[in-house]
């Protein structure tokens, strides 16, 4: 019997897709039995991991996978393949009608009744963790028995979709066989550039847009022993980065640490990317990240205001955050502040104000994320409460909130365009901080004149980066002119 496991990557298509090496390792462990119930039925190349990058087309895909002859086809789903993998679903069943699809990830799990209702060429999907719900599928498969019995998965019988009961324990991460201690993902691969990592599976937090936690609902912890083999193998490769997938890495600081000196113990040139708390922050980890080639930290703050924040279920500690910026600043750490802009109460000048803010910390960079309205979660549950209007489509975007009518909406894709420009670019941003020391003009300010001069630039949608780059004595000449009324030759202010 043959199975494949698939999913669509989004970028390059070689970064590792870890969540298809944990159903392949745990299939190995608990092998389906044949019909007699005596052999396994399934060796190692039964069982075929194939990802396909988002630029190819469906029916490449779809012939790519059917010559392959699987019997059954797991595809890993997620809010930016969801849309094309149900596409080739649906022309995998048309070339082969006898393979049997199985979807699973955080994309289906919310939605499983809503596909299988929709989709017919679906057979099944896995609700939640997928590793034991698709062996028991595979072993159902095998045995030529039906799927009645199989927890936390929706399929259909008769043409009636049904969702059996979910499973009453979860999974101990240690059952699951580590997919590089198992050798299942070839390290010696030359493609193979950054390393994911899970040294934990959960989240403590309960952010109303996020479905994480839903699908893992505790925090549970890989053994520390297993992640020190792990670490200590990959970076032997050295490969150019490891990115540790845990919610919130610092969540448990004590942990944390021991992770990092494990990674400074075994590391041989590799960066480091984590997310974390900047609260959690304090002297010793900022060390240790330092230490660690943490140059890769993403922190998720979304907003400022108080009210987004409570609605959202985030707790902020504004004067924690600004202590622990001040460590990663003060050691050379690189990261990435991210707000999302249409969440609940949060008016366009509230994404000002933040930026005043979080610029006045001097961070590296600060990005501003589209909110996406996931299925499954809180906020989607009470999308219509906050008067949020989202596309129906993955990947659900907000374009109209309480606090953010449509235009504001749109104009935050040119206030994004400005921060690159003028802060991320790193050309403009002495003068930035000049023009609000010296000349007491407020950055987001100044980030709203860049969006009103380069629109009226004749053929603006055509200028490169380094063309705007070329433009920005002019900018700041027009902003000069505009707030104070002198010619940039007589300040001190220089791009
Ligand atoms: S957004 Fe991050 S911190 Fe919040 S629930 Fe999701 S994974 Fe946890």
């Amino acid at each position: 019997m043959r199975i494949l496991l698939s999913s669509i990557c989004l970028e390059t298509g070689t970064d590792i897709q870890l969540a298809l090496y944990y159903l392949k390792g745990y299939l190995l462990k608990h092998p389906p039995l044949s019909a007699s119930g005596r052999l396994p039925a399934l060796r190692s190349c039964d069982i075929t991991i194939r990802t396909f990058t988002e630029d190819l087309c469906i029916s490449r895909i779809a012939r790519d996978i059917a010559r392959q002859k699987p019997r059954i086809i797991g595809f890993s789903c997620y809010v930016w393949n969801i849309e094309k993998t149900l596409s080739v679903c649906r022309l995998l069943k048309k070339i082969d009608a006898d393979i049997l699809i199985v979807l699973g990830g955080p994309e289906a799990t919310p939605r499983a009744e809503d596909i299988l209702g929709r989709e017919p060429a679906v057979d099944i999907v896995v609700r939640g963790e997928g590793e034991q719900a698709f062996a028991d599928c595979a072993a159902a498969v095998a045995a030529g028995c039906g799927f009645s019995r199989i927890t936390a998965i929706s399929w259909r019988q008769d043409g009636r979709v049904r969702s059996n009961p979910a499973r009453n324990k979860d999974l101990v991460p240690a059952a699951i066989p580590s997919p590089y201690l198992s050798g299942l993902i070839d390290l010696d691969r030359k493609d193979i550039v950054d390393v994911p990592l899970e040294t934990s599976r959960g989240c403590a937090c309960r952010c109303a847009y996020c479905y994480y936690h839903k699908n893992f609902p505790r925090v549970r912890f890989f053994p520390l022993s297993r992640v020190e083999k792990e670490l200590a193998l990959i970076l032997s490769h050295r490969p150019r980065e490891v990115y540790l997938m845990d919610a919130t890495f610092n969540a448990y600081p004590a942990r944390a640490k021991k992770i990092l000196r494990l990674f400074i113990r075994h590391n041989r040139g590799s960066n480091l990317h984590v997310e974390l708390k900047a609260e959690l922050l304090d002297e010793e980890m900022a060390r240790l990240l330092a230490a660690a080639r943490a140059n890769n930290i993403e922190i998720g703050i979304q907003s400022l205001n108080p009210r987004t924040l409570e609605s959202m279920h985030r707790p902020f500690n504004r004067e924690g955050f600004r202590k622990g910026i001040e460590l990663l600043n003060k050691y050379g750490l690189l990261y990435e502040i991210q707000l999302i802009d249409a969440l609940p109460y949060q008016r366009y000048e509230d994404l000002q104000d933040a930026l005043d803010w979080l610029y006045g910390l001097h961070p590296v960079k600060v990005a501003l994320f589209p909110l996406s309205v996931l299925p499954g979660t809180a906020l989607r549950a009470s999308a219509a409460r906050y008067g949020i209007q989202y596309s129906k489509r993955a990947p659900y975007r907000a374009y109209q909130s309480n606090a953010m009518r449509r235009q504001e909406v749109a104009r935050v894709e040119r206030l994004r365009f400005a921060m690159e420009r003028l802060y991320d670019s790193q050309v403009f941003q002495k003068a930035l901080y000049d023009l609000r020391d010296k000349a007491g003009i407020k950055i987001s300010d100044i980030l709203e004149d860049f969006i009103s001069w380069s629109a009226r630039l004749p053929g603006a949608g055509r200028i490169t980066p380094e063309g705007y780059n070329r433009r920005l004595p002019e900018f700041l000449a027009y902003v000069l002119r505009k707030k104070i009324g002198v010619r940039h030759e007589l300040t001190l202010i220089r791009v």
